[in-house]
């Protein structure tokens, strides 16, 4: 990961607006994943994923007024679940956890996706994020607009844009 040209500037932005607001520090990584212990969050920009959509879908039905780029969903959410996880005790979020395990043998993407959506822990992350970023939408703005050109570089850097 270090070896990607760009990285460096794009994590200090993040950094600077996830320690600011929320004390939270971010890493780049493989996938989007919150390690609330350790007040660490990973993001990535390979979302590739098929849950990405509908992850999408349950968001943006839910906060409709919110505009975002699913990057932003996603790393609001990964906040969101650090900013909630004193809400549950460790017997709640060791249940939750069984029941996304169980979620994986469920072969129909929709039908296990709208499961998760409504898992409390996974609830609530996104009901953060979504109200975050309706009660501060010029706050959202600039750092979206300060991390745009970066990412744009990076990609750029690594080419990992198509003419
Ligand atoms: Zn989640």
């Amino acid at each position: 990961m270090a070896k990607l040209k760009g990285a460096k500037r794009i994590n200090k932005i993040i950094n600077e607006f996830t320690e600011k607001n929320f004390g939270i520090q971010a890493e780049m990584g493989f996938e989007f994943q919150a390690f609330c212990g350790s007040r660490l969050i990973n993001y990535t920009f390979v979302m590739t994923s098929k849950s990405i959509n509908y992850f999408k879908a349950d968001a943006e039905t839910r906060f409709p007024e919110v505009q975002a780029d699913i990057f932003l969903w996603c790393l609001m959410h990964e906040i969101g679940h650090c900013m909630t996880d004193n809400m549950w005790s460790f017997e709640e979020q060791a249940y939750f956890d069984a029941q996304k395990e169980m979620l994986a043998y469920i072969e129909r993407d929709c039908d296990r996706y709208s499961w998760y959506h409504v898992l409390p822990d996974e609830y609530m992350a996104t009901r953060f994020a979504g109200e975050y970023m309706k009660a501060h939408p010029k706050k959202m703005a600039k750092f979206w607009n300060k991390l745009v050109p970066a990412i744009m570089n990076f990609y750029e850097k690594n080419s990992l844009m198509e003419d």
